[in-house]
């Protein structure tokens, strides 16, 4: 009998990114593989790349290079490397050139077909495919991984606001949304293997079902996911502040299962930067979009994305970040250097900031932000907050690690039965980035 063949599958950047190296996964199941983690062992590897930041894409070279040894150990390996880096412009020949022992190429476009790659590279051919368009109908069917707790789901695809620094609409397309009945048949059937939570994802999920006729947004989708049986916890990424509509805050207040956790890239609190960063809202509109949901939600965790050092920020214009944050109060802000990207608007501006004061800039951000973590998670200490039981502490296993509705970590002292179950806690102790507490009975 042939041995059981062992596929590794590592996804570097965002949820869709994850989600895609889910659903490559699941093809490679179909054709007789099971997942690992033991790289010594694999009988496949596939990266699922990120392209977002130089650093990210340093990481990933780094590995692609530690796997040649591995392929000389064992010429048997086979090395597929997928998603956005391969997706870039003019990215796939220059790739090829420097990693010669990859055995396929596949762009953001290519997934759904690589079953076909894989049978070729297993007659021992070098492949590589990268459209440069999607075609829809391909995309309407991924393959979720069923049987876990928690689970992402597609819900659009693509994006069209070309914020000045960004590579993505440059590597994943137009924006196409995913048919309503086609999103909840897919939750629903998570829901039967066992699923509790989902995330819907998309680049900007406001401006989903923009082309549907009749009118269908967002909102209303979101109302219609919250009325699955059995389905604890819906929440969603990403919301770009100037789709941010007062309907889908309303909905998300009179609903049963939404999630009150807004993830509101800010990005920065400049409206000089805002501007040349093509973001298409002033900091007011920001701060109105906030006292909007504080109005109807004044429980909902807000976090944050922001970029320092964007061309052309000034020591003022920094000052303007550090300031809208204090005001806002974060639950959490995922922090970033400005990464030049090459086809980008932004990378052709003359006032690029010397990586130094970029560095600087980061460090001081961190450090206010890491205070407001605290103090945000300070005032939960006595209150009683349900959470959704996910499993074992990773730093510490004998005890359970669930989130708050507002997406917090909590660890407490609970039985196993309790694992996929809504449980209330009280909060005793608050960390930058963890609560601990006390089940309530
Ligand atoms: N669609 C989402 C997220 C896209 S990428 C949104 O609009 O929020 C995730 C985050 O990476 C962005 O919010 C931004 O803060 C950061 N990012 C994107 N391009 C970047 C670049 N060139 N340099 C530094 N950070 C960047
Ligand atoms: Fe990039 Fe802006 Fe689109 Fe987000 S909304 S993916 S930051 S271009």
């Amino acid at each position: 009998m042939e041995k059981d063949k062992k596929v590794v599958t590592l996804a570097y950047g965002c949820q869709m990114s994850e989600r895609d190296a889910e659903t490559l996964t699941q093809i490679t199941r179909q054709e007789g593989y099971t997942s690992s983690d033991d790289l010594q062992n694999a009988d496949l590897v596939i990266i699922n790349t990120c392209c977002v930041r130089e650093s990210a894409e340093n990481k990933i070279l780094g590995k692609i290079g530690e796997l040649k040894k591995l392929k000389e150990k064992n010429p048997n390996l086979k090395i597929a490397i997928s998603g956005c880096m391969v997706q870039q412009p003019g990215a796939l020949d220059r790739l090829k050139k420097r990693a010669p022992h990859i055995d396929i190429w596949a762009g953001t476009h290519n997934l759904h077909d690589f079953s076909t790659l894989l049978h070729q590279a297993q007659q021992g051919e070098k492949v590589a495919e990268v459209w440069e368009e999607p075609k829809t109908t391909l995309e309407s069917t991924p393959l979720a991984e069923k049987g876990k707790l928690q689970a992402n789901v597609n819900i659009m695809y693509g994006c069209n606001n070309f914020c000045s620094y960004c590579i993505v609409p440059h590597v994943r397309g137009r924006e196409r949304s995913r048919k309503p009945e086609e999103i909840i048949q897919e939750i629903k059937e998570l829901v039967a293997s066992g699923c509790r939570e989902v995330t819907l994802l998309g680049q900007n999920v406001n401006s989903y079902g923009k082309e549907f006729s009749p009118s269908y947004d967002f909102a209303d989708l979101l109302h219609d996911v919250d009325q699955i049986p059995d389905l604890l916890r819906i929440r969603f990424i990403t919301s770009h502040p100037k789709d941010l509509s007062d309907k889908l805050i309303e909905t998300v207040a009179q609903g049963k299962n939404l999630c009150e956790h807004f993830h509101l890239p800010i990005q920065s609190g400049s409206n000089f930067i805002l501007q040349r960063m093509n973001r298409k809202y002033t900091r007011e509109y920001y701060l109105s979009r906030v006292q909007k949901i504080h109005e109807l939600l004044p429980l909902a965790s807000l976090t944050t994305d922001i970029i320092v050092g964007f061309p052309g920020e000034t020591e003022t214009y920094f000052e303007e970040t550090l300031e809208i944050m204090t005001l806002i109060q974060y639950s959490q802000a995922f922090t970033f250097m400005y990464s030049k990207r090459s086809g980008t608007q932004a990378a052709e501006m003359e006032d690029q900031i010397p990586l130094d004061v970029k560095k600087r800039r980061l460090q001081r951000l961190m450090s206010v932000q890491n205070k407001q973590s605290l103090e945000w998670r300070q005032k939960m200490i006595g209150k009683i907050y349900e959470i959704l039981v996910e499993g074992p502490s990773r730093t510490n296993p004998e005890r359970l690690v669930g989130r708050t509705r507002g997406n917090e970590l909590v660890v407490y002292d609970g039985h196993p039965d309790q694992i996929g179950s809504l449980v209330n806690i009280r909060i005793t102790e608050a960390g930058t980035w963890t609560l601990v507490g006390d089940l309530e009975t």
